[in-house]
C-alpha cells in the first residue's frame, strides 16, 4: 500500500514529512504541486521557491522521501485572458480569481493532483498537514483514505512551526505572510503585498499589465482593491518612508 505526503513546504505539510520519518511511519513519496504564473516563472512567492528548492527538496531527497512534482498546462496568464463562453460576462475576460472561488485553484491546482491520483492504487493513504487544533477540518477526513500525522502525535499549528523551525526547515515566507499560496493569490494580507512590491517589483509589474487589458470579468485584484490601487497605496506609504527616512538622517 502507498503512503503519500501532499506536500505545499508549508508549516504543516513539512512537519508532517517530519513526523513520518522521526517515527518511522510509511511514505513513498512527497507530492507537491507547482502552481505558474506563466510558462517561466513560478506562482510561488520568490522566497517560498527557493526555500523548496534549495532547503527543502534537497532534505527529504536526502532522507529517501522521493518528491513529485506536478505542474498543470494552465498557467496564471492564460486562465487570465481566457475569454468566458458563458454567463453574465461571456465575451469578458476570465480575469482575476476570486476570493474563496478562486479559479486557478479549480483549473491550475487541481486537475494534476487529481490526475496523480488516479494513477495511484484505490487503497494509497494520503498524509494531510492539518493540525490537531483544526477540529472542523480534521473531522472532514472521517471515512477517507487520508491521514493526519499532526492529529496523531498531537502537534498544534504552533508545535508544527516550532518543529520545522527547530530542523531548519521552515520557510522564510513566515517572516512576512501567515500562509504561503500564489504571489497572485486574492486572498494575500496586506504584508505579503506590501512585500511583494517591494521586494519583487517585477512580479509586481506582471500583475500591473495584466490590469491593463480591457473587457474583464472582473477589475478587483481582492474584495477591496484593483492591483493599480494597491500601487498608488504602496507608493505613497513608500515615499513617506524615504521622506522620514530622509529627515532622520544628519546632514553631511
Ligand atoms: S493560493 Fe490563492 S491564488 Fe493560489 S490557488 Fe490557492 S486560492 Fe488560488
Amino acid at each position: 500500500m502507498k503512503h503519500i505526503a501532499s506536500c505545499s513546504f508549508g508549516k504543516d505539510s513539512l512537519a508532517t514529512v517530519l513526523l513520518a520519518l522521526e517515527h518511522g511511519e510509511p511514505l513513498d513519496e512527497a507530492v507537491y504541486c507547482e502552481v505558474m504564473f506563466d510558462e517561466y516563472t513560478s506562482g510561488e512567492v520568490p522566497e517560498h521557491r527557493d526555500f523548496i528548492l534549495d532547503c527543502a527538496i534537497p532534505f527529504l531527497e536526502r532522507s529517501g522521501v522521493r518528491v513529485v512534482t506536478l505542474r498543470s498546462p494552465i498557467t496564471f496568464v492564460q486562465s487570465f485572458y481566457r475569454i468566458l463562453k458563458k454567463g453574465a460576462n461571456a465575451g469578458k475576460l476570465n480575469a482575476w480569481p476570486l476570493c474563496g472561488l478562486c479559479c486557478i485553484q479549480r483549473d491550475c491546482k487541481l486537475p494534476p493532483i487529481r490526475q496523480y491520483k488516479r494513477s495511484l492504487e484505490r487503497d494509497a493513504v494520503q498524509y494531510i498537514g492539518i493540525a490537531s487544533d483544526e477540529e472542523e477540518r480534521l473531522a472532514r477526513l472521517d471515512g477517507t483514505r487520508k491521514v493526519s500525522l499532526l492529529s496523531k502525535y498531537n502537534l498544534t499549528e504552533h508545535d508544527a512551526t516550532e518543529l520545522c523551525r527547530s530542523a531548519g526547515l521552515l520557510s522564510p515566507i513566515y517572516h512576512f505572510a501567515k500562509r504561503n499560496g500564489c504571489f497572485f493569490c486574492p486572498n494575500a494580507g496586506m504584508n505579503e503585498l506590501r512585500h511583494l512590491h517591494r521586494h519583487h517589483p517585477e512580479l509586481w509589474q506582471k500583475l500591473m499589465d495584466c490590469q491593463k487589458a480591457e473587457n474583464k470579468a472582473t477589475e478587483l485584484f481582492n474584495r477591496s482593491y484593483r492591483i493599480d490601487e494597491l500601487d498608488e497605496l504602496f507608493r505613497a506609504e513608500e515615499n513617506q518612508l524615504t521622506l522620514f527616512e530622509n529627515m532622520m538622517t544628519p546632514a553631511a
